[in-house]
């Protein structure tokens, strides 16, 4: 048995466990253990410094996973939108395969709840129909294998589902979804570095949610990916009492970067049952970029997206940073609400005009103009205007 596998083994999982480590009620123990079963890893553990601190949050069952009674067990519709077991086929291009049911840790805010830990409901027997999709599907050109966690299958057994994978000819990209770099670096070692590389292009989006995730020990994992050719992306899921501060998020995104691996997305927390109490509103994420954008490397700074309820996909939000747009300019304040304007380009709209200028034939181009939505906003500060 490798390192990890026995790290896992030796995780805090039971309801004897949870109420002998972390003083919960009894019963409640046993309800929390009947919603969603827990499993805290030793490394994962060690890094919890007092309770109720973001890592605890993350790992700790909590009695108000129980008292979130009107949330969807299924908000993104991923069941509804899986034409085979184990298949979830929402953008046109790209498949999401869930190839197993276990996690080297369960996440507290998982949005996957209603299956991940179950063996029945991600199950090995879904594969073959999985493949055939996959096979059938020839506008499927990059595959996301996910679950529960993709790297708590053995190398042989990875190998054997990439390998069927590369055999699909348009399948040109393969993605892990996967929290090991984050939750149990020690698995990703040197034998799984050399089997993953004979097949790039992978990619693997992983999951820090906290700068005290960033150790000797992550840090070690995710350069062996990177220094394997496997660019490393996170996603982060922004949560009350994790993340929800600038200060921290930007501690979190320059960490990232110096361990090479990329701010990916920044996620507003799923509406999932068992997960609302990590809920924040949009103002404090939308703050949260204020607060990188121009204030850091352009690098450490994700997408903040809603994965929308009903199936909608990412839907990418910006903090407004237009004062004004009309026909012949947009203005624009920066990241220290300094306004600078910026003169309109007509010739997509109207291939009369020349070098930037409006055409003395204006019909076509005040038609089209009536289409564009102004915007104007009131600004706290106005520092600077420069025309
Ligand atoms: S590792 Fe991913 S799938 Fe597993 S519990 Fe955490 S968020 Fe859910």
């Amino acid at each position: 048995m490798e390192l990890w596998q026995q790290m896992v083994r030796d995780s805090v999982h039971t309801v004897d466990e949870l109420v002998e480590r972390f003083k919960i009620d009894r019963k409640v123990a046993e309800d929390l253990d009947e919603f969603f079963q827990a499993r805290i890893n030793p490394y994962y553990l060690s890094l919890i410094r007092y309770p109720g601190d973001p890592i605890w949050r993350q790992c700790v069952p909590d009695q108000a996973e129980l008292e979130d009674f009107d949330a969807e067990e299924d908000p993104l519709m991923e069941d509804a939108m899986s034409p085979v077991q184990n298949i979830t086929h929402r953008y046109p291009d790209r498949a999401l395969f869930l190839v197993t049911s276990q996690c080297g840790m369960y996440c507290r805010f998982c949005t996957r709840k209603r299956k991940v830990g179950d063996y029945e409901k991600i199950s090995m027997k879904g594969l073959e129909s999985a493949f055939k999709y996959l096979e059938e599907h020839t506008e499927i050109r990059d595959v996301i294998m996910s679950g529960g966690d993709p790297l708590m299958l053995t190398d042989t057994m990875l190998e054997k589902i990439i390998q069927r994978l590369r055999s699909i000819p348009h399948i040109e990209i393969i993605r892990i979804g996967s929290k090991m770099p984050c939750v149990l670096p020690h698995r990703i070692t040197p034998q799984l570095c050399n089997m993953l590389k004979n097949y790039h292009p992978i990619y693997l989006n992983t999951h820090f949610n906290h700068p005290w995730e960033i150790t000797p020990e992550s840090s070690r994992a995710c350069e062996m990916l990177a220094d394997a050719g496997i660019p490393v992306g996170n996603q982060m899921v922004l949560m009350k009492g994790v993340n929800d501060d600038p200060a921290v998020v930007k501690e979190l995104m320059q960490k990232l970067l110096k361990i090479r691996v990329r701010p990916y997305y920044m996620y507003m927390a799923d509406e999932t049952k068992g997960a609302n109490h990590f809920r924040t509103s949009i103002e404090t994420g939308l703050n949260i970029i204020e607060n990188l954008r121009g204030h850091t490397s352009g690098l450490a700074i994700p997408h903040f997206v809603i994965d929308a309820p009903g199936g909608g996909g990412k839907i990418p939000l910006v903090p407004n940073y237009v004062v004004h747009h009309d026909e012949n300019k947009i203005i624009l304040r920066n990241y220290q609400n300094k306004i600078y304007s910026y003169k309109n380009y007509y010739d997509k709209l109207n291939p009369n005009s020349k070098n930037g200028r409006p055409g003395k034939n204006g019909k076509n181009h005040k038609t089209k103009v009536k289409e564009l939505e102004f915007t104007k906003i009131e600004l706290p500060v106005l520092e600077e205007v420069e025309n």
